[in-house]
């Protein structure tokens, strides 16, 4: 529906009918969830057979006994494993435990006490700046926060963070020492970035001689459309400051959320200078679990059939929520939304001061959104339009409801704000 050329008693007649069909939802009672980017029980499923490898295989062919101590960068079979996977060598990839935000928190806080590779630890600084592109995800900012980190706010566009925005910063402060990056399927907007971008980021002068890029590769392999666009790998010859990107996976969304890997891939510099810090925080992680995962993982190939299957579930999922939002707001300027290739989110963008409203809306027709702010730094969405949809954990007979509920409290809360004027 095209709000701009309505005049003001069709807008208001409008309105009318969609308070009066948010009315009647509420009365339904309903309890839905579309906040946060969980994988559903029956992705879970897909990865069971996991569990009987830990549970019968612990010991390499060479004869090696992963139950025991050792091995502190991970068991070198799933080094192998996903250094295949991700197009790098096995050398720079370091294993760490079940979760990537736990080893993204670690290299921080090493940053932070510690400093990068013998530099001044970030603590002994009176200011540290990172740049956050927006929106991005909450648990990046959360992060920053806790340890006193000025977050820089740059836009993310559909190709990535505004580079010349980006260039410019980091060339001229050297109290920016880092930028967090989701680049493929970004959370929460499910952009790429383009190689473009990449290279940019790759090749830019920075100030501050410590700068480093937490690249969050955390969709890697979460293709929804075999279309999908392709990243441009920054651990490759081309790349002259190799040393600045320390990039994160994990199989948080690809085997258990509770119970997957996750890895850390960087330059051989800072490899040394990881390894040599890990080892006074732990012997190992847990390594029948790693050895389990290279078993299951096997190959690049495998990977992508077991991705497949993710995507068979979650891609009706996103079809459901994006085709309603087409039927109702089709060519209009007031409510845009993104059609993602992979990942887990869609961010919706509503006019100004109306996203708070919207989920407000939603929650007392029964449908939980992640609150609003929550893809800015400080949760301030100054703007006020910003909504993120996370439609992989609701039930499929749930999604039209679902859908239903959003929309109608988009329309409910777009033409009272229109009103307005
Ligand atoms: N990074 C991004 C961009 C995410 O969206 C998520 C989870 O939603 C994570 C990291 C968390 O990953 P992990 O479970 O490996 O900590």
């Amino acid at each position: 529906m095209d709000y701009s050329t309505m005049s003001q008693e069709a807008l208001q007649n409008n309105f009318n009918g969609a308070k009066k069909r948010h009315n009647l939802l509420v009365k339904e009672k309903l309890n839905l969830d579309l906040s946060r980017g969980k994988p559903s029980p029956e992705q879970l499923d897909l990865s069971m057979p996991l569990l009987n490898i830990c549970n019968s295989t612990f010991s390499s062919p060479k004869g090696t006994d992963y139950r025991n101590y050792g091995y502190l960068d991970g068991v070198p079979e799933l080094r192998e494993v996903l250094a295949e996977i991700l197009s790098v060598n096995k050398e720079n990839v370091m294993i760490g435990g079940s979760n990537s935000l736990n080893l993204m928190y670690d290299v921080l806080s090493r940053a932070y006490c510690f400093g990068v590779c013998g530099q001044t630890p970030w603590c002994k600084l009176s200011e540290i700046k990172f740049i956050c592109p927006v929106p991005g995800y909450d648990r990046h900012f959360t992060l920053l926060e806790q340890f006193g980190i000025q977050m820089i706010s740059v836009p993310l566009n559909d190709n990535g963070p505004d580079m010349d925005l980006v260039e410019e910063l980091v060339a001229s402060d050297q109290n920016i020492k880092g930028m967090f990056c989701v680049p493929r399927f970004s959370n929460p907007t499910g952009i790429v970035y383009s190689d473009e971008v990449v290279t940019r980021l790759m090749n830019m002068k920075t100030l501050a001689t410590d700068f480093r890029i937490f690249w969050d590769n955390a969709y890697f392999a979460h293709d929804l459309y075999p279309d999908a666009p392709k990243l441009k790998n920054v651990f490759c010859e081309e790349n002259q400051n190799i040393d600045r990107f320390y990039m994160f996976v994990s199989t948080s969304k690809i085997t258990f959320a509770s119970g997957g890997i996750s890895a850390l891939v960087c330059s051989d510099k800072n490899f040394a200078s990881m390894h040599k810090m890990l080892s006074a925080q732990t012997i190992n992680y847990d390594k029948i679990n790693q050895y389990a995962h290279a078993q299951f993982l096997q190959s690049p190939e495998n990977l992508r059939l077991h991705m497949a299957k993710h995507a068979e579930i979650l891609r009706p999922k996103f079809e459901i929520i994006i085709s309603a939002l087409r039927e109702a707001f089709e060519g209009s300027t007031v409510v845009r939304w993104t059609e993602p290739k992979g990942g887990y989110f869609i961010t919706i963008t509503t006019l100004p001061k109306v996203a708070h409203r919207v989920i407000e809306l939603c929650k007392k027709a029964g449908l939980k959104l992640t609150e609003a702010g929550c893809a800015h730094p400080l949760h301030r969405d100054d703007m006020d339009s910003t909504i993120r949809v996370a439609p992989s954990f609701a039930p499929m007979e749930e999604l039209d409801l679902c859908a239903k509920v959003l929309v109608t409290s988009l329309e409910y809360a777009t033409l009272e704000e229109l009103c307005k004027k």
